[in-house]
């Protein structure tokens, strides 16, 4: 399916949670940051699912079982069952099982969710690259992973072995700021073996397959704070996706975005689960209006000409939705002008102008 270059935010009629059937959730910086619930994400989520929409979690992070992520969830109060949590070992385990034969001996690098997601699927954790394995899979291991077993995983790969990698993240949020992730880990085998791994997480096509097949889901929308692993993961599938601001991306970074990188709607955090959503309207004279915000591209500099949290009516939800308004015709000024390669003009101005509307 070939689609045309989005220029714009998406339009919804109706709140996003009575449109899609199932939200495809990511956790980190979207349900939680640093192990405690982000603002709005219980409340929100409760009502969706109270409407109806079936609910999963969808995350990069291998270490984790889904029963340990599960347990978590509910203990923030956002009730999960295991079945509902869909982790990068699992898709990597099914793609594993599909390429190599049954009950094939792997080398599992990786923590307690990948060993779980290989037996899951027939296959035999092993842990010497001396036991014969027919594939290495590599997830997240945990900060105290031990030096040694990335010896093992290279002395395999360097030997032939096929290598697999649950996901390529080069970096992991912690409690006290970013810490190595997975993609670093497989770096560090790279290095020592000159293998390339097979990927499974997001934003690439096994993690989506996963997903499908595991919830059933019929019209799904993504939910997501991450660019290049959610959005661009819900591009790949052809599937709506909502970027959320809770997390890691910024104002300037949505603004800037290419083409596959570019959310069909945006929101302060999962409150816009809820709600329709407004598409900005493009003007004769090249601006673009949505509600009472209006910007455009002058002199190579994204401007925002009305709109934004200051121009709210005082109330704090009120800013919050000017604010919106603000960002949909800023994305849909800078996205048009970018085109292929993204907006690379001025926008500071304009991101101070919108202000952040009590997000
Ligand atoms: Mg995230």
């Amino acid at each position: 399916m070939t689609e045309d270059v989005r220029t714009a935010t998406g339009a919804s009629k109706e709140r996003l949670d009575a449109v899609y059937d199932t939200a495809l959730l990511d956790l980190d910086g979207v349900v939680y940051a640093g192990g405690e619930a982000v603002a709005h994400a219980v409340d929100s989520l409760a009502t969706a699912r109270e409407g109806g929409m079936h609910l999963a979690y969808v995350t990069n992070n291998a270490l984790r079982p889904p029963s340990a992520v599960a347990a978590h969830l509910s203990e923030l109060g956002v009730p999960a069952d295991d079945a509902d949590v869909i982790t990068s070992a699992q898709a990597v385990a099914r793609l594993i099982a599909d390429e190599q034969p049954k009950g094939a001996r792997v080398l599992l690098i990786g923590g307690e969710g990948l060993r779980q997601a290989l037996v899951e699927r027939g296959l035999v954790p092993v842990d010497s690259a001396d036991d014969e394995p027919a594939a290495v899979a590599q997830g997240y291991g945990g900060p105290d992973f031990p030096w040694s077993r990335f010896a093992e995983a290279g002395y395999a790969v360097r030997a032939g072995v096929p290598w697999y990698a649950s996901n390529a993240d080069l970096t992991i949020p912690s409690g006290r700021g970013i810490a190595p992730g997975n993609g670093a880990a497989v770096e560090v085998v790279r290095i020592a073996s000159g293998g390339e791994p097979k990927v499974a997480g997001k934003p690439l096509p096994p993690m989506h397959r996963e997903t499908i097949l595991r919830t059933g889901a019929k019209r799904p929308l993504v939910v997501g704070d991450r660019l290049d692993t959610d959005i661009e993961g819900a591009h790949a599938g052809g599937v709506d996706s909502l970027l959320v601001l809770t997390g890691v991306t910024d104002v300037a970074a949505l603004l800037r975005a290419v083409p596959e990188h570019r959310p069909t709607y945006v929101g302060r955090d999962l409150r816009e689960l809820l709600v329709g959503h407004e598409a900005p309207r493009a003007e004769g004279d090249g601006a673009w209006v949505c509600g009472g915000a209006r910007a455009c591209v002058r002199d190579g500099e994204l401007v925002l000409e009305q709109g934004g949290a200051g121009s709210g009516q005082g109330a704090r939800e009120g800013d919050g939705v000017a604010m919106l308004d603000g960002l949909r015709v800023l994305c849909a000024a800078a996205w048009s002008e970018g085109g292929e390669r993204g907006f690379g003009g001025e926008i500071a101005g304009a991101v101070e102008a919108l202000g952040t509307g009590g997000a």
